[in-house]
């Protein structure tokens, strides 16, 4: 399969180039040249297959001309080691829970499929250097991808953080690894670590010596592998009889998660409609009314990995639709959620139906319980676990969370990170000794 760039000026890409540049020459993002459709009967019998077997169904779909069989049973069964269940809230309402994964939030799977294919490339590359990873984060992306690639061979991570501005289990999930993994704790904001990376991707000198890439959203390598969870939901709500008219809702920031659902809905699952729940950053909001995209400064919410001002994988929903803004609001609606909305639901939704909902999974829920029409259900994707937002759901249920063992045992791990200056000169020193 090859890759184009949205931006439409810049060469066909291989999938291993795609995964390996991020982003295209034109600055444009990469998508499959085609999207390949699942034959009916996947449909039919999809009810009664493991995550696992509709997984490798849908990655073979997509990377089978580009990785074999076997390799590709091996990412995947690597990658899943834990289940995305489904767990029923109201009637109408399941929860998709992609939260069980190492650092329990959704991007672990992305970030481990990355790893692997990573892996993959570099031992069948004629270019025996090390291929190294700069992630510049503000909390969960750094730990999804640091966990994602502990231990990979041939590549490694080097995690930028904004000093004293994440949370200490955060700082936890990506300090205390050790291995193929450093952190570097910069003295600065997260635009300051964000403008550091991208100093590097621009600087030849530096390019041209190492193999460089980046692990968010943007890849290929960590966009596609999510649309194994819209299968899988689908697969549970059929199961609970749920599923004939089907109405998907996922919490949304950089719009990754609900691109990936996007192209399950291309691939032939039958889906009804889409929600895309924002916070108080409502840009695709406010396009989906007016048709007008207009990126501006994101603030600051409870949803925290949903503060975004301007969605980098909108520009795929775009190409997705031919920037036909009729079609797109044909199967998109978005909504808003302001920080006093979360707080309420958060209580509303565990006293009224007995489940904790997280801050950016309450927005989701905010998105769809008075918004179903009659017939419909929602399978409502819960991206982040409730004890990682611990004081804000406290603080507004008065009920205390506590803290799944997989997460307490990050806070026992020695802190060592590498402190830096802003200033890319002292990040410039620190790549140079690298190989
Ligand atoms: C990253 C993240 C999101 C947003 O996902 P996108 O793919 O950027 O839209 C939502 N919730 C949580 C908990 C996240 O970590």
């Amino acid at each position: 399969m090859q890759y184009y760039s949205t931006n439409g000026q810049a060469p066909l890409a291989s999938l291993e180039k795609a995964v390996i540049r991020g982003l295209a020459e034109d600055r444009g993002l990469y998508m499959p040249e085609r999207i390949p459709v699942l034959p009916d009967e996947f449909y039919e019998n999809i009810q009664t297959m493991t995550f696992h077997e509709i997984a490798l169904t849908v990655a073979e779909a997509l990377f089978g001309e580009d990785i074999p069989r076997k390799e590709l049973q091996r990412i995947v069964e690597e990658t899943l080691s834990f289940d995305c269940p489904v767990v029923p809230v109201t009637r109408s309402i399941g929860a998709l829970e992609l939260f069980h994964g190492p650092t329990l939030a959704f991007k672990d799977v992305g970030a481990r499929f990355m790893a692997r294919l990573l892996r993959h490339f570099t031992q069948h590359s004629d270019d025996p250097r090390t291929i190294h990873v700069l992630v510049a984060t503000s909390g969960d992306t750094g730990s999804a991808v640091a966990n994602g690639f502990l231990g990979v061979e041939g590549v490694r991570v080097h995690v930028l953080y904004p000093k004293g501005k994440v949370s200490p289990i955060q700082e936890c999930q990506f300090t205390t690894l050790g291995q193929n993994i450093t952190a570097l704790e910069v003295d600065g904001n997260f635009d300051d670590c964000q403008a550091l990376v991208k100093s590097a991707f621009m600087d030849g000198e530096l390019t041209s010596r190492l193999r460089l890439t980046s692990a968010n959203s943007i890849n290929v390598a960590r966009l596609l592998p999510q649309s194994f969870y819209y299968f899988h939901g689908y697969a549970q709500m059929k199961r609970l009889g749920l599923a004939g008219q089907l109405v998907v809702c996922v919490p949304s920031g950089n719009f990754g998660n609900i691109c990936a659902a996007l192209i399950a809905k291309r691939m032939g699952l039958p889906v009804k409609r889409f929600v895309a729940a924002n916070n108080a950053n409502e840009v695709f909001f406010d396009y989906l009314q007016t048709g007008q995209y207009i990126p501006r400064p994101s603030v600051p919410t409870l949803a925290n990995a949903m503060d975004v001002g301007d969605p980098s994988n909108a520009a795929r929903i775009f190409e997705l639709y031919g920037n036909d803004w009729n079609a797109i609001t044909a199967d998109i609606s978005g909504s808003v959620c302001s920080d006093e909305r979360i707080r309420e639901v958060l209580k509303y939704c565990r006293e009224k139906y007995g489940y904790q909902l997280d801050p950016h999974g309450a927005c989701g829920f905010h998105a769809v319980y008075h918004n179903l029409g009659k017939g419909e259900a929602a399978l409502l994707c819960e991206t982040a676990h409730p004890a990682k937002f611990k004081d804000t759901v406290e603080a507004a249920t008065g009920a205390e969370i506590e803290i799944p063992a997989r997460l307490a045992a990050f806070m026992q791990g020695e802190k060592q990170s590498v402190p830096m200056g802003r200033d890319y000169a002292d990040f410039k020193e620190y790549l140079s000794e690298l190989q």
